[in-house]
């Protein structure tokens, strides 16, 4: 007797991970479609880097500090804006469309309060343990999920 095939052998796909959406992140200018998770104060990062992000934020807090994040992912219409601002003297530093580490949803601004505070100098004690890095130099609030 042949194995019975049919709808009921088949299982249900697995839920994807609570929050997951999808979003066209850009890595050196070139589109790619990226799975973003939430990070706290509503902003969302790649995955995998969310996912470091909330981890890193778990342990701050255990320790008494909020890393609360300003701009996590941003989509090409954020990142146009921003630097339209930049260009006319009106924002901070901006890289140009499709080329921000923010559009690859590796980046994250946190709200450090400067560079003596107790966040920025638990990040530079800490962030490394959870795979970030600050990357520009002249930005204490800017920091890179780079394992
Ligand atoms: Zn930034």
């Amino acid at each position: 007797m042949p194995p019975r095939v049919g709808p009921a052998t088949v299982q249900p796909a697995a839920p994807a991970p609570t929050g997951i959406t999808y979003g066209t992140g850009y890595v050196n200018g070139v589109p790619r479609r990226i799975a973003l998770a939430p990070i706290p104060n509503g902003k969302r990062m790649r995955s995998d880097a969310a996912a470091a992000f909330n981890r890193m934020h778990a342990a701050a807090r255990a320790a008494g500090i909020t890393l609360a994040p300003e701009s996590g992912f941003r989509s090409m219409q954020e990142q146009e804006a921003l630097w339209r601002a930049h260009r006319s003297g009106r924002g901070n530093l901006a890289a140009r469309p499709g080329f921000s580490n923010h559009q690859g949803g590796i980046a994250v601004d946190i709200n450090v309060n400067g560079w003596r505070s107790a966040q920025s100098r638990w990040l530079n004690q800490h962030a490394q343990e959870f795979g970030f890095r600050r990357t520009v130099p002249s930005e204490p609030w800017h920091w890179e999920y780079r394992p």
